[in-house]
């Protein structure tokens, strides 16, 4: 039985945890509610009104109804109904404008100060609401105007930035269609210049004479006059606010028709004077770090002194986004703090397994060992992701993992994402396992049912070793003995819920994917899994030669497929994935195999493609494995691991159509055997841009490169299973160039969370607060 203190404890840590994550009803699976329905509410019955109908309250109202039951939990009398949150706190502030002097926190909404005539307006028109988002909203780009150069100084073709007074203007249209714009400014040191807009006509109104103006575009030159072709205008503002935006580094801001960059330097200015000082990241921290303190990073960002001030600023506020984007997703796996096993997991085991392999481990592989073994030897539960392309070895270290866990008594389990993989799989275990007397067996769909109430009951009673099957089967279907370790063989099949439905268990987990991602992706998508990459493939592996075609000379595509099959081998070919749709699909594979049958009369040709039922893509599967024909068109759906060594070449149709990692994902069904391979990449109509993004592939081997240069061209929103990452937009962050930046954030994140797990201090109460604003602040894409 708990004892009341224990209930209490147990029920304010998931209510904490929402807390801390925004009152998004995420922390507990099924909401807060389901939780309270249960027993450990029981001897909280005030709590649980609190918090009824919890799931159908605004943002606000839960917040009000949250804080009350934690109250509530601790036995402090409950308050009176409650007033809205807005209310309340425009009720702490003075009531109209908050007095000068007095500093202000970040979360005072912008009603607290007067920003000038319709300087309020303009702000929330842009989608500000407190000080910290006008802090955040930082300049899109600086410009240099310390020392505004002199016109006579700029040469033709230069970008310049002058600032002057408007003399005269004028609107000519040379020819029906254009319209050209003219303005004669007059700078301090008296030189004239013209300054030019062409087909920009309402630039006009905001061209008086006499008023101030800030011009930056390319300089031409005529002898000695000089004409300016406008790319950016700004209009300074009567108030006087002109220093902040000549003389010194300026930051120009995205802005509004109607809102002027010298208005937002002025509001950030006054925002910046009257803040509240203070620093969320304590001073050991940022020393350990080497950040500058947050003023000087906000100071710096809007209105930096010198470039060193500009840089220190970029790289505090860039780490505070990563850091709290870690915190959140460390913060999101529940688990972060779970209990797993410890196994004794020693060196003198794991080379017990690798010297009755037949090969040496790689040095990647070494690696990634002892990064599991640390994991498995901790009392944690270790929750692990091994990223590395298909064939660099990844299953002979999961196989390693088994062993050691095996070895301390438990029971392993091995899940795939279908049947076909699963039993490639089992084959794989027993040549590893069973020389050292594990015991291992399957459990997949196509076993008739006593087969599979056999396996159960064997599994149940402790009597076999590890389990290989799928995902669903071993997770539905069989009770334990003694479950000591997970692994997962993803390919990209299963998404982050379903991974951390598994990790609610209490096995250690090692989850193995074949689709690289950028390491600064993975250390922000994946942010609740460690990471561990085998970025090495075993010796004497000749890489897959690639070739793209254009599709007019694709006959010589299939008279290469048709001098390989003549030598004994087999090969894939692949259409192109047409908008998700599985009947089109399915039209267009038919139709190509159709095609290649007249094509080449000679060779066997079959079909797979998504609309057959897993038993009978297994089926053709194994035919081809087994031979049986010679070449398997096929919709993507061959992407999933299979092993046919015999296949020597792939052709993939529409190769425009697929992403680089698509490709290389694909490309890795062939070269698995001992035969040189090929792929062959035939492009429809495609742009140079598609061109280049082919060009890599066809360059490359290495599906880390890839992954690298697809994220450059692509942008991570579009990487391949990186989608429902729930990856805020970072503001400053560039997952290109971050990776060392995000580990050290990322070491930072979870120093922190070891420490104080739900962020309790009282030191730590401004980080905690900043975490939760900036958590409201993300629309998580989570699709699934
Ligand atoms: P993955 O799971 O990453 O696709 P596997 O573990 O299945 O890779 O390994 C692919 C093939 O390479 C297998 O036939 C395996 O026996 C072999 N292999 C794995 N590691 C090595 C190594 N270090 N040296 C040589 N061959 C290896
Ligand atoms: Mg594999």
């Amino acid at each position: 039985m708990a004892t009341l203190p224990e209930l209490r404890e147990k029920l304010r840590r998931p209510l904490e945890l929402e807390r801390l994550r925004g009152y998004e009803n995420r922390a507990v699976s099924g909401g807060l509610e389901k939780l309270l329905a249960g027993p450990i509410a029981g001897p909280f019955p005030q709590v649980r009104e609190a918090l009824r109908g919890y799931d159908a309250l605004g943002p606000q109202e839960r917040q009000e109804a949250l804080e009350q039951a934690l109250a509530l939990l601790e036995g402090v009398p409950a308050r009176p109904p409650s007033t809205p949150k807005v209310a309340r706190r425009d009720a702490a502030l003075p009531p109209l404008t908050a007095a000068p002097g007095t500093a202000l926190a970040p979360g005072t909404p912008l009603s607290q100060i007067d920003w000038g005539h319709g300087g309020l307006k303009k702000l929330t028109g842009l989608g500000l609401q407190t000080l910290r988002d006008v802090l955040h909203n930082y300049p899109r780009r600086h410009e240099d105007r310390r020392a505004l150069p002199s016109l006579a100084e700029i040469e033709d073709g230069q970008k310049a930035t002058v600032a002057g007074v408007i003399v005269s203007k004028n609107r000519r249209s040379p020819r029906p269609g254009m319209q050209i714009l003219d303005a004669v400014v007059q700078t301090s040191s008296g030189e004239r210049v013209k300054a030019t807009w062409f087909n920009q006509p309402w630039v006009e109104k905001n061209l008086r004479e006499g008023s101030s103006l800030i011009l930056t575009g390319r300089v031409k030159r005529f002898g000695k006059s000089a004409q300016l072709g406008v790319e950016h205008m700004e209009t300074l503002d009567q108030a006087g606010g002109g220093s902040l935006s000549t003389g010194r580094i300026v930051g120009v801001y995205d802005a509004k028709e109607g809102v002027s960059q010298d208005f937002l330097r002025r509001s950030a200015q006054t925002t910046l004077s009257r803040l509240d000082a203070g620093d969320y990241l304590p001073s050991h921290w940022r020393k350990q770090c080497e950040l500058t303190d947050l003023a000087d990073a906000l100071w710096g960002i809007h209105f930096p002194a010198d470039e060193a001030h500009l840089a220190r600023a970029d790289h505090r506020l860039r780490f505070d986004e990563y850091l709290f984007l870690e915190l959140r997703m460390l913060l999101q796996g529940e688990d972060a703090v779970l209990l797993g096993k410890r196994f004794t997991a020693t060196d003198r085991d794991m080379q017990t397994f690798e010297a009755g392999l037949p090969f040496n481990f790689t040095g990647a592989q070494r690696r990634v060992m002892h990064e599991i073994a640390d994991d498995m030897r901790s009392e944690r539960q270790m929750a692990r992701l091994v990223q590395g392309d298909v064939g660099s070895g990844k299953t002979a270290v999961a196989a390693c993992a088994l062993f050691l866990a095996v070895k301390d008594g438990y029971q392993g389990a091995l899940m795939a994402p279908t049947e076909i993989l699963a039993r490639q799989h089992f084959a794989n275990m027993q040549a590893y396992l069973e020389p050292h007397g594990v015991r291992v067996g399957l459990l997949i769909g196509a076993l008739t049912p006593k087969q599979k109430a056999e396996m159960q009951a064997t599994i149940a009673s402790g009597l076999i070793d590890v389990v290989v099957g799928t995902q669903a089967l071993i997770q539905e279907n069989v009770t334990w003995a003694n479950l000591g370790l997970a692994v997962v063989d993803e390919e990209h099949r299963f998404g982050v819920a379903q991974r951390r439905k598994l990790l609610s268990g209490r096995p250690d987990v090692l989850v193995m994917s074949a689709t690289p991602i950028p390491r600064s992706l993975a250390l922000t998508a994946y942010g609740d899994l460690e990471l561990s990459i085998i970025d090495e493939l075993p010796p004497g592996r000749t890489p897959v030669d690639t070739k793209l075609l254009q599709d007019n000379h694709r006959t010589q595509a299939y008279g290469f497929v048709m001098t390989q099959i003549r030598e004994g081998r087999q090969a894939f070919v692949v259409t192109a994935l047409i908008e998700e749709n599985e009947t089109l699909e399915l039209l267009a594979a038919t139709q190509l195999a159709d095609d290649l049958r007249v094509i080449l009369p000679e060779a066997r040709i079959d079909l797979l493609h998504g609309k057959m039922s897993a038993a009978e893509k297994d089926a053709v599967m194994e035919r081809f494995r087994a031979g049986g024909f010679d070449i398997l068109v096929s919709t993507t759906v061959i992407e999933v691991g299979v092993d046919v060594p015999n296949a020597s070449v792939m052709v993939i149709e529409n190769a425009e159509r697929f992403g680089l990692s698509q490709l290389h994902q694909l490309r890795g069904r062939v070269g698995r055997g001992s035969a040189k391979s090929y792929c062959i990449l035939v492009a429809g109509e495609h742009s140079q841009k598609t061109r280049k993004r082919l060009k890599i592939i066809e360059g490359s081997t290495d599906g880390f490169v890839i992954a690298e240069a697809d994220l450059k061209l692509r942008g991570p929103g579009e990487l391949r299973g990186t989608r429902q990452s729930g990856i805020p937009d970072l503001k400053l962050g560039d997952l290109v160039s971050d990776v060392e930046i995000i580990e050290r954030a990322r070491d930072l994140a979870k120093h922190i969370l070891s420490h104080d797990p739900l962020l309790k201090h009282p030191r730590l109460a401004a980080l905690r607060e900043e975490l939760q604003a900036r958590s409201q602040q993300v629309a998580y894409r989570e699709v699934i």
